[in-house]
């Protein structure tokens, strides 16, 4: 049997008829960027997330630099972050002109540990972008106690934890603003680009909704702005796609279950850690080899047996080739648990479309490994 990493085709297919409708609809509209289906969107995913705006955008990456922007955030100011992310989350303060500070992750939840945050604050320190790794919330608390003392902004990567939420928090009630990406890869996807911002300041809306159409609300008025609009398509797909993805989050929540449950007696992996009371999505379900020189033996051994594991994200942002460019960056402190996650994470597939029998294929190919390790 082959484990597949992502289930886009068999989504589409059972609600094809949503979506096909959706699209058909755009079409006939006549009405492609900044139409009326990007505004029913808009609308249907502020009630959603619960924040007073939604603005759609061009991908998740923008979706981060944008708001940076409408802070004010730029050249000679500084953003926090950790190095074991995406490569957007920090490529979206550089296209800022901002200078990017990393500090380690927690070395369980592989999020930004907030208590390495405040030694990496200088005079010129801006904002602080946590990223909501793998599905689950940063310690956003404990964030936003920091930035409040150092007045600093807050902007939440939630590109993949769309549907996540803290134990005594929501995303977007600690924070300035929260970006998140609808590349067809995370839980809520379109089939192209796609992301949003989401924020309950209306200055930061203002500014976001213009700086994404030219600088312009009004024909033939225009500010500096850029060109990164949501299109009406990809709206209404995700428009379609929205009304699923609370029982898409759960059934990722069960299959990590399942997972957890199946591979409960591993000696040479350490699982995913759920903090307690929060929702985490399950974006992705990331094991680590114990021993990380081993990491790269038992991808192999999943890949050969048919199981399409991958690695979330192998070389820290810091260690990527030909870094750092021109582009400025500093690290505090030591980055061992973010350079120890890259070194020995694997994805196992995850998906809300996955069948048991494939997470049973999964464990047993995981057991397999296991026992010959
Ligand atoms: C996917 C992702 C992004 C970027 O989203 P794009 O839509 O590809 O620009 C940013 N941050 C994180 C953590 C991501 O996973």
């Amino acid at each position: 049997m082959n484990v597949p990493f992502y289930g886009h085709v068999r989504q589409y297919h059972n609600i094809k008829a949503e979506i096909d409708s959706k699209i058909s609809e755009v079409l006939e509209s006549g009405q492609y960027v900044l139409g009326p289906m990007l505004k029913k969107f808009e609308g249907e995913l502020k009630d959603y997330f619960g924040s007073k705006y939604a603005i759609g955008v061009g991908n998740g990456t923008d979706a981060i630099w944008l708001v940076l922007m409408a802070l004010g955030v730029g050249p000679g100011d500084e953003v926090i972050t950790h190095p074991n992310t995406f490569f957007a989350t920090a490529e979206a303060a550089w296209i800022a002109g901002a200078k990017v500070v990393f500090v380690d992750c927690d070395p369980l939840t592989k999020c930004i540990d907030p208590s390495k945050i405040e030694a990496a604050i200088t005079k010129k320190t801006k904002a602080i972008i946590p990223v909501h790794l793998y599905g689950q919330c940063a310690d956003m608390p404990a964030i936003r106690k920091i930035a409040d003392k150092h007045k600093l902004f807050v902007i939440e990567d939630n590109a993949q934890a769309i549907d996540a939420k803290g134990d005594t928090f929501k995303q977007g009630e600690l924070s300035d603003a929260v970006a998140t990406s609808f590349i067809i890869q995370k839980n809520l996807g379109c089939f192209g680009d796609g992301g949003a911002v989401f924020t309950n300041n209306p200055q930061i809306d203002g500014i976001v909704r213009k700086l994404r159409s030219h600088g312009s609300l009004k024909r033939d008025h225009h500010s500096f702005g850029f060109n990164s609009r949501l299109d009406d398509i990809q709206a209404g797909v995700l428009s379609a796609k929205l009304k699923h993805i609370t029982k898409w989050s759960d059934q990722r929540i069960q299959h990590a279950a399942r997972l957890d449950k199946g591979l409960k007696g591993v000696k040479n992996l350490t699982l995913p850690y759920a903090k307690p009371g929060y929702r985490h999505v399950f974006h992705l379900y990331v094991v680590e080899t114990k021993d990380p020189s081993r990491r790269d033996e038992c991808l192999k051994f999943l890949n050969d047996n048919g199981v399409d594991a991958k690695t979330h994200y192998s070389i820290a942002i810091h260690k990527q080739e030909g870094f750092p460019w021109n582009k400025e960056y500093s690290i505090v402190g030591s980055v061992a648990n973010a350079e120890r996650n890259a070194a020995s994470c694997i994805s196992l597939p995850m998906f809300p479309e996955l069948t048991n029998d494939e997470i049973d294929c999964t464990i047993e190919k995981v057991l397999e490994w296991d026992s010959k390790a």
